[in-house]
C-alpha cells in the first residue's frame, strides 16, 4: 500500500519528509510524539478525494489505510458501531449490510475514509439528515503531546461535540463509533422537470422526500431531480448492463469523451453542455441504500461547493445563471444542489441551519477561476460556508463570523494543538494560527 502525496482530482501534490503507515494508536503516538519533539508537522491523508489542499504537508504524512476494521458493535439498541478511523465508506457499507445496519444518509461516493469524510463535514442530501459527522457518538483522538483522548456522550462530551469535524486540527482520530440505523432500501426516482417548477417549489420539493437533488445546466431549461425514499420493498435493481450503460458508459465514458472535446474547443463547450444534460434520463429502481447513495466517478474535475441558508437557494441560482452568461468560458458540468438539516458542531457547515447545498464543477484542465470565484461572491451575500475539502478562496478572517462557535473550536484547538503540529498551509489559511 503506497501513501498518496496527491488528491484524487490531481490538482494539490505534495513532498512530506516522511510518511508512516502505522497499525495502531500506539504507532501513531509515537509518530505524533517524535515529530512535535522535533517542532516538525503531522498530517493526515486519507482518501484523498478533498479538493483543497487541507491533507497536504511538507512534515509528516501519516495514512492510516492499516487501521480499517470494524472494532465492535454495541450502544443501547445495537446500532452503535465502532469502528478504526482508516476504513473506506464503501468496505463499511458492506460491513454494516452484513451486520443488517446502515448508515442513514450519505454522499455521491464511497471512497473516501470514515474520518477523512466527516472531518470536513462531508453530507449527502436530506432536509431532515445531518451530515456524516452527526453520526457520530465516540471518538479517539491522539492529540499533539502523544494523549489519547476518548470522549462519547458520558465521557468528555463537549470534546465529542466539538471534534466531530476538526479538520484535522485536534489530532490524528484513530477511532469513531457511528450511530447507524437498521439497514433500508430506497426507491430512486429520477425525472426531468422544468427548472422554474422545482426552483418555485423548492422548500416543498426539498421536505416532501427523504433525500431529494437536482442537477441543472447553467442556461437550461430543464432539470434532472432525483428522489430518493426509504421503502420496505425488496431491491429490484437495475440490470448489469444497464448500470453499466447508465453508470460507466453514460455518466463517465461518454461524458469524460465529451468533456475532453469541450477542453479542447472552448467554443464548443454550450454545445457540450447540452448533449451532456440531453443524455440526462429517467430511472425508476429499488435498491440497498447506500447502492443507491453512492455511484462511480471516473471523471475528474474540480468543484467548489456552499451551504446557504435553504430559502436562499432560488435567489441563488437566478443569480449565478445570470453570470454564467457572462462567463468566457462556459461550465461543462451541471450544478448540483442538495439540502441537510441544522446541527451543532462547531465547525460543521451546517451548523445551526437549515442548508441548501450549491455545488459548481468544472472539468479538470479547464480555466475554472473566475466561475468559481464569481460564484463564491454571490454566495458571501447569504453568508455562504464553503464545503471544507472543496475549493474556496476563504481565509481565517472572512470565515471566522460565519460560524458563531468559531471561538470553541479554536480554544480546543489551543488546548490540544498548543504548538500547531497538525496544521498546514490550508490550516494556516482558513484557520489562522493557533491561539496562544
Ligand atoms: C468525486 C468526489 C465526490 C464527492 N462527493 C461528495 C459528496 O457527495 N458530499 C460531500 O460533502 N463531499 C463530497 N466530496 C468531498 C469529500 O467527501 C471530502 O473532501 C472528504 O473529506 C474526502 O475524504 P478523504 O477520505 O479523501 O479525506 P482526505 O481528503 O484525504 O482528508 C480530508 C481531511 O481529513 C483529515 N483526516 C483524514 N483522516 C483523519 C484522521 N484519522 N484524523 C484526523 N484528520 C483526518 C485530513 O487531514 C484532511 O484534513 C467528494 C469528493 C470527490 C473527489
Amino acid at each position: 500500500m503506497s501513501v498518496p502525496t496527491r488528491n484524487w482530482a490531481r490538482n494539490q501534490r505534495c513532498i512530506p519528509t516522511a510518511v508512516h503507515q502505522p497499525s495502531s494508536t500506539d504507532e501513531v503516538v509515537q509518530i505524533v510524539k517524535t515529530a512535535a519533539a522535533a517542532g516538525e508537522r503531522v498530517k493526515v491523508i486519507a482518501s484523498g478525494h478533498s479538493f483543497t489542499d487541507t491533507a497536504m504537508t511538507d512534515g509528516h504524512l501519516l495514512s492510516l489505510d492499516r487501521m480499517d476494521r470494524v472494532v465492535g458493535v454495541g450502544g443501547p439498541d445495537g446500532f452503535d458501531v465502532r469502528v478504526q478511523a482508516g476504513i473506506r465508506l464503501h468496505v463499511l457499507n458492506e460491513q454494516l449490510a452484513q451486520r443488517g445496519l446502515a448508515l442513514p444518509n450519505l454522499g455521491d461516493i464511497d471512497r473516501q475514509s470514515i474520518a477523512g469524510a466527516t472531518s470536513t463535514a462531508t453530507h449527502g442530501t436530506g432536509a431532515a439528515l445531518g451530515n456524516i459527522a452527526t453520526r457520530i457518538v465516540g471518538l479517539q483522538l491522539v492529540a499533539a503531546d502523544g494523549t489519547v483522548h476518548v470522549a462519547d456522550e458520558e465521557h468528555d462530551p463537549e470534546l465529542l461535540r466539538v471534534a466531530r469535524v476538526s479538520l484535522g486540527a485536534l489530532g490524528v482520530i484513530t477511532e469513531l463509533t457511528l450511530r447507524c440505523v437498521p439497514a433500508f432500501n430506497l426507491r430512486a426516482v429520477e425525472t426531468i422537470e422544468p427548472l422554474v417548477d422545482v426552483i418555485g417549489d423548492f422548500r416543498n420539493l426539498m421536505h416532501e422526500t427523504d433525500h431529494v437533488e437536482f442537477y441543472w445546466m447553467p442556461g437550461a431549461r430543464r432539470c434532472q431531480v432525483k428522489r430518493n425514499t426509504r421503502t420496505d420493498l425488496p431491491a429490484e435493481p437495475q440490470s448489469r448492463a444497464a448500470y453499466i450503460k447508465d453508470k460507466w458508459i453514460g455518466e463517465n465514458l461518454a461524458f469524460g469523451a465529451v468533456c475532453r472535446v469541450g477542453r479542447r474547443f472552448p467554443s464548443l463547450a454550450p454545445k457540450v453542455a447540452k448533449l451532456v444534460m440531453s443524455a440526462a434520463s429517467e430511472r425508476d429502481l429499488i435498491d440497498r441504500s447506500d447502492k443507491v447513495f453512492c455511484s462511480p466517478r471516473k471523471v475528474r474535475f474540480l468543484e467548489m461547493e456552499y451551504g446557504v441558508p435553504l430559502d436562499a437557494v432560488p435567489d441563488a441560482i437566478g443569480r449565478i445563471q445570470s453570470l454564467v452568461s457572462t462567463l468566457p468560458v462556459k461550465p461543462m458540468f451541471p450544478i448540483e444542489v442538495r439540502a441537510s438539516a441544522p446541527d451543532d458542531i462547531p465547525l460543521s457547515t451546517g451548523f445551526g441551519r437549515a442548508s441548501g447545498w450549491i455545488a459548481v464543477h468544472q472539468y479538470v484542465g479547464v480555466p475554472y477561476e473566475s466561475y468559481f470565484q464569481g460564484v463564491e461572491s454571490i454566495m458571501n451575500d447569504y453568508g455562504g460556508r464553503p464545503h471544507w475539502g472543496k475549493l474556496h478562496f476563504q481565509t481565517a478572517a472572512t470565515l471566522a463570523h460565519r460560524y458563531p462557535e468559531w471561538d470553541t473550536f479554536q480554544t480546543w484547538r489551543a488546548k490540544l494543538d498548543p504548538s500547531g503540529t497538525f496544521a498546514n498551509a490550508y490550516l494556516d489559511r482558513v484557520l489562522g494560527p493557533v491561539r496562544s
